[in-house]
This record gives C-alpha cells, sequence and structure tokens, in this order.
C-alpha cells in the first residue's frame, strides 16, 4: 500500500483503542490512516479477556439485569474520591451504553452481557454484583481469510493443544467429556473444528475474549477499507503545544511525514516495557514482569511528554495488576500466567510470604492481590508470594497452568514450575519459607476451614470472593483443609496487565498541557491516556472500556474539529 501523505485522522497502534478510534472516524466520514508499529493488530488487546465495564450497558439490560450509572458513579466516588476526574468520569459513564450500541450497530464488533461478573470492591456502596461487564461475541476468524495471521495470537498459556482457545464455557465439558454423552460430543465439536482449522491456519480460528475483540474490530476495518500500515512506527509529533498537525512515520527504515488535518490519536498501548518509566511511576522494587505486549514502549507517553504534556495520576501504583506465575512453554521459554480468577479463591489454597505468613484475602481481586504483595512486602519479603495447596486441591480445582485432574502434575515439578513436597516442612525448606510460621498459618488457616470463619482477612465474605470460590463447599466456599500430602506451592510476583499513569486528557481525549489546556489536534486513548479510574480498579473491564469509549470520543470530537 502506498503512504499516503495526508489524512483527516491518523491513528498510531493498532490495539482495540487505536482501532476503535479509526473504525469510529471513518464511519463518520474521516480520511483515515492507521499505522501499527508490528505486523500484526490486537497488542495486548488481543491476548486479554476482552471484558468491558460498562455500567448501564444495554445488552445487559436486554437479558433481564438491571444496573445504572448514577450506582457506579457511587461506587467510583467511594474508590476514587468524588472530585477525581470528575468531567472524565461524567462523560465515561454517559457515554459508554452509546457507544457500544454505535459499534454493535454499524459494525460487526458484537458483545454478550456477562451476567453475574461482581465488581471488584463488590462490598462498597454502588458496586454491582451482574449487569455492568460485557464481553466480545465469539468471532469466526476465518471470515478474515488471509488477513487472520495479521492477528495476534493469545498466549499460549490461554490455549491448549498449541492453538485453541478455550473459552470460561467450555471448560466444564471438556474436562468432563468422558463423564456425559453430551459434554462428549461438545469436545469433540471443538477438537474437530479446531483440528480442520490447522490444515489452513497457524491455530483454531474459533476465537473469543480479547481476540475476538480485536478481530472484530479488525475485520470492521477491512469490511470499510480504512488503510492499515502495518511496520510503522510513531517516532515523532509534528508541531507544539499550540496545534500537533502530524506525524513522522518510520516505515522500513525510512521515516515519512504524514501531516493530518484534524489531528493524531495516540494509541501505542501505554508504557509497560519502558524501563524509565517504570522506574519512574511503579514502586520499588520496580516489578520485573509485564504482561502488555512488548512493543508497548511507551512512545505515544513519551512523545506527548516531548510537547509538554501532563502526566496523570501521581499518587497510585501506576499498573493494572495480578499475580502472575512464571510458565516454561513446550519450546523451554519462559512465559507468564496469570491468577486472575480460577485458583486464589477455591477452597485449600492460602498465599504466604518469605516468612510463612498469610498477608491477604487471597479471593480478593488480582489488583488487590498485588497491591498487598506491595504493602506487606514493607514489613517482610512478600515478593514472591507463594500460593500453598494440598494434593486434593490440585486434583480438583488445578493451579495456574497445571488444569484440574491432571494426569501428571510431577511434570510440572521437574521443569521448575511448582514444588512439590511430602511434608509441609519440606516444602517451606525447597521455597525459604520459615518452616515453623508455614505450619502454624497452615494449622491455623484449618481452623477457619472447619468454622467456615476467616478471622484475619475474611476470605469468602465477599461477593466476589463467593463467585469465584466453590459454591459446593461447605461451609465457607472459599476455605478448605490444607491436609493431604504432596503438598505443593507456586511462586507468584506481581505483573501489569495494563498502566494507570498516561498522558492527562479531557473528555474527548484530547491531551492537556500541565497548565490544563488541551493540545489542538492531539488525542490519547488505550493506555496512552491516564486512566479515568485514577489508579483503582473497579471492576472487570477497567481499562478495555475506558479504551473503548474515550477513543470513541476522540474520533467524535476530531470529526467536529476544524482542519488544522
Ligand atoms: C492477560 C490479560 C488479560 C486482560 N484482560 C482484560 C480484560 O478482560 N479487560 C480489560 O479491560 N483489560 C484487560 N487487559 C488489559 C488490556 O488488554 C489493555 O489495557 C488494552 O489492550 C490496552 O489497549 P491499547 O489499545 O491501549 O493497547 P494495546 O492493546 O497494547 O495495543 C497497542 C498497539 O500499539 C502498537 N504500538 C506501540 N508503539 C507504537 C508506535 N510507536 N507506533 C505505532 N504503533 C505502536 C503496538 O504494537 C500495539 O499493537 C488484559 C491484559 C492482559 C495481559
Amino acid at each position: 500500500m502506498a503512504t499516503p501523505r495526508e489524512v483527516d485522522l491518523l491513528v498510531v497502534g493498532a490495539g482495540p483503542a487505536g482501532m476503535t478510534a479509526a473504525l469510529v472516524a471513518s464511519l463518520e466520514g474521516l480520511d483515515v490512516l492507521l499505522c501499527e508499529k508490528s505486523d500484526q493488530v490486537g497488542g495486548t488487546g488481543a491476548t486479554s479477556a476482552g471484558t468491558l465495564w460498562i455500567p448501564g450497558n444495554h445488552q445487559s439490560k436486554a437479558a433481564g439485569y438491571s444496573d445504572n450509572a448514577a450506582d457506579a458513579d457511587r461506587y467510583l466516588d467511594a474508590l476514587i474520591g468524588a472530585g477525581t476526574n470528575r468531567a472524565l468520569r461524567t462523560a465515561y459513564l454517559a457515554t459508554g451504553p452509546q457507544a457500544i450500541d454505535y459499534l454493535e450497530a454499524k459494525t460487526d464488533v458484537r458483545f454478550l452481557p456477562c451476567g453475574t461478573h461482581p465488581d471488584y470492591r463488590s462490598n462498597t456502596p454502588g458496586a454491582a454484583v451482574s449487569g455492568r461487564a460485557i464481553i466480545p461475541r465469539p468471532f469466526d476468524g476465518r471470515l478474515l481469510g488471509e488477513d487472520f495471521r495479521r492477528l495476534r495470537a493469545p498466549i499460549p498459556e490461554f490455549m491448549v493443544l498449541g492453538g485453541m482457545m478455550v473459552g470460561k464455557g467450555d471448560i466444564p465439558p471438556l474436562l468432563g467429556r468422558f463423564r456425559s454423552i453430551a459434554n462428549f460430543i461438545y469436545a469433540a465439536k471443538l477438537f474437530a473444528r479446531y483440528f480442520t482449522d490447522r490444515l489452513r491456519y497457524p491455530r483454531g480460528t474459533r476465537i473469543m475474549m480479547g481476540n475476538a475483540l480485536a478481530g472484530r474490530l479488525f475485520y470492521s476495518l477491512r469490511q470499510r477499507q480504512v488503510p492499515i500500515l502495518f511496520n510503522a512506527a510513531l517516532v515523532d509529533l509534528i508541531g507544539d503545544q499550540s496545534g500537533v498537525t502530524g506525524a513522522r512515520i518510520a516505515i522500513a527504515g525510512k521515516v515519512g511525514e504524514i501531516k493530518a488535518r484534524k489531528g493524531v490519536v495516540l494509541a501505542t498501548g501505554g508504557y509497560g516495557h519502558n524501563k524509565e518509566f517504570r522506574d519512574r511511576f511503579m514502586p520499588q522494587p520496580v516489578p520485573a514482569h509485564s504482561m502488555s505486549y512488548e512493543g508497548n514502549q511507551g512512545d505515544g507517553v513519551a512523545l506527548g511528554r516531548k510537547l509538554g504534556a501532563a502526566l496523570s495520576p501521581e499518587r497510585c501504583t501506576s499498573g493494572l495488576w495480578t499475580p502472575a506465575s512464571v510458565t516454561v512453554r513446550a519450546d523451554g521459554s519462559k512465559g507468564l500466567f496469570p491468577h486472575f480468577m480460577f485458583d486464589r479463591a477455591k477452597p485449600g489454597l492460602i498465599a504466604v510470604n518469605s516468612a510463612g505468613r498469610r498477608f491477604v484475602n487471597e479471593a480478593c481481586s488480582y489488583h488487590d492481590f498485588v497491591l498487598a504483595m506491595f504493602e506487606s512486602h514493607e514489613r517482610e519479603p512478600s515478593i514472591p508470594a507463594y500460593l500453598v495447596c494440598d494434593a486434593a486441591f490440585l486434583h480438583k480445582y488445578g493451579l495456574g497452568v497445571v488444569y484440574p485432574g491432571h494426569r501428571n502434575p510431577g511434570k510440572f515439578v521437574d521443569n521448575g514450575y511448582f514444588m512439590r513436597a511430602n511434608s509441609l516442612d519440606n516444602l517451606a525448606r525447597q521455597i525459604g519459607v520459615d518452616a515453623t510460621q508455614l505450619r502454624a498459618t497452615v494449622a491455623r488457616h484449618n481452623t477457619f476451614a472447619e468454622t467456615g470463619v476467616d478471622v484475619d482477612f475474611g476470605k469468602g465474605e465477599t461477593e466476589l470472593s463467593r463467585f469465584n470460590g466453590d459454591a459446593a463447599h461447605k461451609p465457607n466456599p472459599c476455605i478448605g483443609p490444607i491436609v493431604q500430602a504432596p503438598f505443593y506451592a507456586l511462586a507468584v510476583w506481581p505483573a501489569d496487565i495494563a498502566v494507570s499513569t498516561g498522558l492527562s486528557t479531557d473528555a474527548d481525549a484530547r491531551v492537556l498541557t500541565a497548565g490544563g489546556a488541551p493540545i489542538p489536534g492531539l488525542y490519547a486513548c488505550g493506555n496512552d491516556m491516564a486512566s479515568v479510574m485514577s489508579g483503582s480498579y473497579p471492576g472487570p473491564g477497567t481499562t478495555l472500556g475506558p479504551a473503548i469509549v474515550f477513543a470513541y470520543r476522540a474520533a467524535m470530537h476530531a470529526r467536529r474539529a476544524t482542519a488544522g
């Protein structure tokens, strides 16, 4: 494709934020160019769970759930303070359902209600238990034809058989495929589709979660014939604080200028892999692991800052965090598995620090779990922390990448994924934790399993905990005894799945100077934009919700803006 010299709107970064901005701007009649640094679309978004936090969304209402923006606003008041980001929050809550409906009406992007999916501080006023989160409808990657190769794949940890995506709803029939005919047929159909796919495609084409979101956005862009330049990296902006009129883009080693009559949208995914920004914004010791796409090197944030843009929020841990275990992939390389929901809240697992003490309600949100790691680490070493369970737990619920009922957990001992020992004392020695304390911690926890009350951290007391626990386990769905050897310990580390510090913007995603004035022609969305949640993590979809909504607002504003 020839590189255009001049367009209405230049969008940089083809993650969910950039693709949405480009798609909406094109639908609104602008002449758009989308530049992507790598040779694939999707960014971190393609590897994500794909959930969007959209209070009052119509998809959930149509399915019979009730939620409203006023409750969400009250909830955010409690989390981040009534005055914080007021204008952006109001715009976000007011535009969320509208932006989603717009995409559904005019493109191939479709969503499903998540139903019950509690907010992460579910005991706070205004929090929702259901009706607030939506996910992309699964997508048939075959519709992309040859372009399917241009869609970034999920991380191997989220696929089975080297390339088959498995959704939450697929797990019970797949694990129980020999338990009923219905399950067997379900599993057989999935496998048949997958093996047929592999005759033509590099991986399975039945895609879901964040991969479906990226796939649907990409497909919609292709349908509208919006030009996308691959291997085209933003290297500089043209202009100053009085206005941005274009950008310098490096393509195949050559830097060219592209003029943008209505502006440039920065959507380069934030600074997850920028050492300088990590050192500056994140807690000490700076976490070594990031789950964001390795190409996200803070280019948009750095170039905005060079122009004198303000960065915010200042007082937060700057990441949106998950505990992650380090996996060993089939080719011997290392990966990361995020411990979002499948193991921590189940009965019969505790998290301990190096003193052998619990420091957190293990069933809290992944973000809150890591905040507790940071806090505990100030008192005694808690990075890494260890998830400790017994043989019965491992068999019933699995742990990290080891799925329930795995026939050969020893493989994961041999490759160093987790430690195994016949006694708690031996386990403690292997992980370098005080053995007497670990024994005492487990014994105390086992008394909570009997009473059903976690006197120390309240595990199982919130809707969120119980949702992720085992409803069939009594008296508390999140607390069970740790008694049956062998015992297991898995190290978990803080890893960012997104960042909250970014370029300050107004409610139309226009980048602001330190003095608070918008820089004409410069927009930021996704992780390049300072999080509207101001460092907090209210619920499922905290980053993709705002990424889509502010990309939509940026495009709508650009349509109204007079050419620069
Ligand atoms: C395992 C996992 C699960 C997650 N689940 C969820 C979830 O369910 N809900 C949620 O809200 N969030 C989730 N997230 C976070 C979410 O994926 C990110 O916040 C989101 O993808 C950010 O979107 P983005 O468009 O800003 O950036 P990205 O999706 O990372 O896209 C950025 C793009 O910009 C490109 N780029 C970088 N630099 C340049 C440059 N100089 N020039 C041109 N292009 C450039 C990159 O190559 C990339 O394609 C999850 C993250 C992970 C890791």
